[in-house]
């Protein structure tokens, strides 16, 4: 027993350390990053799939490490959450956001396109949060309809006052809110009668392979499509890659989708150049 118990201390040693000294690393790396503002956004169009028109962009955030490079935010966002550096991050995403944003309406201003911006749990219990938002908006200049927030459902199946309140003040406001990565949590479809938001978004791992007809998988989408449309919801198909998947939802009456097949999430000055180009319009 004792030499299985060494065995093992020296096998799952190092494995744990290293991402452990790194974790602490990071940690340290994004106080600082703040600081020297070593962020940055890229822009993910959301598209009418019957048009194929660009409505708005997703801003996900990008942390340029000086040594490490590109950071994804998968490795960075949970670490902010739990110092609560997502706040103050959460904030200048928002700003930045709007700001493209602007940028955008004046480019396309028959059709001016909204930015859809992530918010943390942890950013929807800190205590003036939907005042903070108005106030960015109103400092912008966006009307409510220039703005977008993503939520996931998790955040509101926990049993918190802030957040509901935040949530219904930001609504009566006029700013529409979509839950995000709908289907990856405990929640069950009837949750959708119960919370009051604007859009759900399908998460990619429904939408991945639905062009090879998995009767199952096609059937699944589709409720949730329908019992959307039924409740007077958006409806965006996350992770369209594939041709075939964009056909499925379509012919299914999904309207709205995003994914790599229209295109990646774009540096500010892409993003600007697919408003300026015509197959923006
Ligand atoms: P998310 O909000 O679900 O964002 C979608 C993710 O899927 C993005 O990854 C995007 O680049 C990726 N994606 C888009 N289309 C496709 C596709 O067709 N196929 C595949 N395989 N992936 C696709 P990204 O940018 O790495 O962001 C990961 C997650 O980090 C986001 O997931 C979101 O939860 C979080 N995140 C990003 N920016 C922010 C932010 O500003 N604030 C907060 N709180 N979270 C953020
Ligand atoms: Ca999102
Ligand atoms: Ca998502
Ligand atoms: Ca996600």
């Amino acid at each position: 027993a004792k030499r299985a118990g060494k065995a093992q201390w020296r096998r799952y040693q190092p494995s744990l350390h290293t991402p452990m000294l790194q974790q602490q690393q990071l940690r340290a790396d994004l106080e600082q990053a703040i600081a020297d503002e070593e962020f940055t956004l890229h822009f993910q169009p959301l598209v009418e799939l019957g048009s194929g028109i660009t409505l708005g962009m997703e801003a996900l955030v990008r942390w340029q490490h000086p040594q490490r490079g590109m950071v994804p935010p998968d490795q960075f966002i949970p670490l902010a959450e739990e110092t609560g550096l997502i706040v103050p991050l959460g904030l200048w995403v928002l700003e930045q956001g709007l700001a493209a944003a602007v940028t955008w309406r004046d480019l396309r201003p028959e059709r001016p396109p909204y930015v859809s911006v992530n918010v943390s749990a942890r950013q929807f219990r800190t205590t003036g949060f939907a005042d903070e938002v108005m106030e960015r908006l109103t400092a912008a200049g966006l009307p409510p309809s220039g703005l977008l927030l993503e939520i996931t459902e998790s955040m509101l199946l926990r049993d918190d006052e802030q957040a509901w309140t935040h949530l219904a003040t930001l609504r009566e406001h006029g700013i529409r809110v979509a839950i995000d990565d709908f289907g990856t949590g405990y929640s069950s479809l009837s949750y959708l009668r119960q919370v009051s938001v604007d859009v759900v978004k399908i998460d990619k791992s429904f939408v991945d392979g639905l062009g090879n007809e998995n009767p199952h998988q096609n059937a699944l989408v589709e409720g949730i499509v329908k019992l959307a449309q039924t409740l007077d919801l958006g409806v965006v198909a996350e992770g369209i890659e594939e041709p075939g998947d964009h056909a499925a939802l379509h012919a299914m009456g999904c309207p709205y989708g995003q994914g790599y097949l229209f295109s990646r999430p774009l540096p500010g000055e892409d993003a600007e150049r697919w408003f300026r180009e015509n197959r923006a319009a």
